[in-house]
């Protein structure tokens, strides 16, 4: 790393103690910021890294809610408002007992050069709550969103901060959190949050986006080596709302998708993945993907390891943070991989992504690859700012060129710096140019 980043390097890393995560995402996009700052000392001269590594404002808060046998339980609440250089705040919350400061932080680190890279006019903010779903009725997680929303109203809003969903919140927890806003506020604000359902401001297309969007990345990156997804072996982990968007497009482009994956095991269907099936058992009934192979034949269900021994040529993780580490990557390699397009959020450790550079295997991070999903919030925010709603195919072609678009950006930034085929120096540099050419004409805020 370049020494001058160094030293900034270690005072947000001291400043910031014990969030693991926030750390490794840091890192990892300074490491690729050096040349930048050779042509821009005015980056330097004006501390935009200090600034952009020190969040505009943090949001803590205590969630009490009653559950179904009338006790009393208390979550934590997070809300952190990035950066505002581009736009409202924008990203999701996620809804897991394992969030905590430190994965709202890279989160919403993360988001600032994710959504820069789409183009649109949006800024960079994440939050969420160490509340588990898992297992809660309906109820318990109305009062809970409810609740949650009774704090975070005051700090949202069109044209301030925008969430939307990831991990644990989905179409259910968006309209109860939409609902209790509208109830608070007596204001049909249909722009305050995206996900929402098509009969009351959503966007079509935005359900499929984030998956949609992996591999449409994924498509164009294959294409640089003269290939495409027809006819390749893919291997997706996770089964939520990304992988199973994953698994559908994947699909629809000739491959054939092997594997999926929950936090119990995995299953192996060589015959392609029933997306219809993988639909019933994990979005309606809320199932676990032991049923999906009780349900089909000619379906293995491996509990013990991991889906990463499953030879592919294409991997697309889309569960969660460090999923795919060191070795996985290099199992993969030996394996035959060729590309890798990341649905989730920082899945790959920096010792896996580290393999997969030296082995040539094309590698689309996640700040890249899975910005579908939060460009097609800005066009979800875009027809509700126009009263306006667009047909599927319109919306999905935008989507296309969108991700072609951040494809492009990517790969080009990665040529003029003299690292072809680099992506992560390429989405690294390509986002952080964007956000500190618009911080350093606004001035010191
Ligand atoms: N949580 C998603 C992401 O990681 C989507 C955020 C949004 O739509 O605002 O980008």
């Amino acid at each position: 790393m370049d020494a001058r980043l160094e030293a900034i390097r270690d005072t947000v890393l001291a400043r910031n103690p014990g969030e693991a995560e926030f750390h490794q995402a840091v890192v990892e996009v300074f490491e690729s910021l050096g040349p930048v700052h050779d042509r821009h000392p005015e980056f330097l001269e004006a501390a935009i890294l200090e600034r952009l590594c020190e969040p505009e404002r943090q949001i803590i808060f205590r969630v009490p809610w009653t559950d179904d046998q009338g006790r009393v339980q208390i979550n934590r609440g997070f809300r952190v408002e990035f950066n505002s250089a581009l736009g409202p705040y924008k990203g999701g919350l996620r809804f897991h007992p394992s969030v905590y400061l430190g994965i709202v932080k890279f989160l919403g680190f993360e988001q600032i050069f994710k959504n820069a890279l789409t183009g649109m006019p949006i800024g960079g903010g994440k939050g969420g709550s160490d509340f588990d779903p898992r297992g809660r009725s309906d109820a318990e997680v109305m009062r809970f969103c409810q609740s949650f929303m009774t704090e975070l109203y005051r700090h949202i809003g069109e044209y301030t901060d925008v969430p939307a969903g990831d991990i644990g919140v989905g179409g259910r927890e968006i309209g109860y959190l939409f609902g209790q806003y509208k109830r608070i506020t007596n204001r049909y604000e249909s722009g305050v949050l995206t996900g929402k359902g098509i009969s009351w401001g959503g966007s079509l297309v935005r359900p499929e986006a984030t998956g949609f969007g992996t591999v449409i990345f994924t498509e164009e990156m294959l294409k640089t080596r003269g290939t495409s997804f027809d006819g390749q072996r893919v291997v997706v982990s996770g089964s939520g709302n990304v992988a199973i968007n994953a698994v559908a497009k994947a699909q629809s482009l000739g491959a054939t998708v092997v594997a999926c994956s929950d936090s119990s095991g995995y299953v192996v269907d060589e015959a392609g993945i029933d997306v219809g099936l993988l639909r019933q058992v994990k979005e309606v009934e809320r199932g676990r993907l032991k049923d999906y192979a009780l349900r089909r034949s000619g379906v293995a269900y491996v509990e013990a390891g991991s889906v990463w021994d499953v030879d592919a040529t294409v991997a697309l993780p889309c569960a969660t943070q460090n999923e795919l580490d060191g070795d996985a990557a290099a199992r993969l390699v030996r394996n035959g991989l060729i590309a890798i397009g990341e649905g989730a959020n920082m899945p790959s450790t920096r010792e896996a992504v580290a393999v997969f550079q030296e082995a040539g295997v094309l590698f689309g991070p996640g700040k890249a690859a899975n910005a579908g999903g939060v460009a097609t919030s800005a066009l979800e925010m875009q027809q509700n700012a126009s009263r306006d709603s667009w047909s599927f195919e319109h919306t999905e072609q935008r989507l296309t060129d969108i991700m072609v678009g951040i494809h492009h950006r990517c790969a080009s930034t990665a040529d003029e710096y003299g690292e072809p085929g680099n992506y992560v120096l390429g989405a690294n540099i390509g986002g952080f140019v964007k956000v500190a050419d618009a911080m350093l004409a606004q001035g010191l805020i």
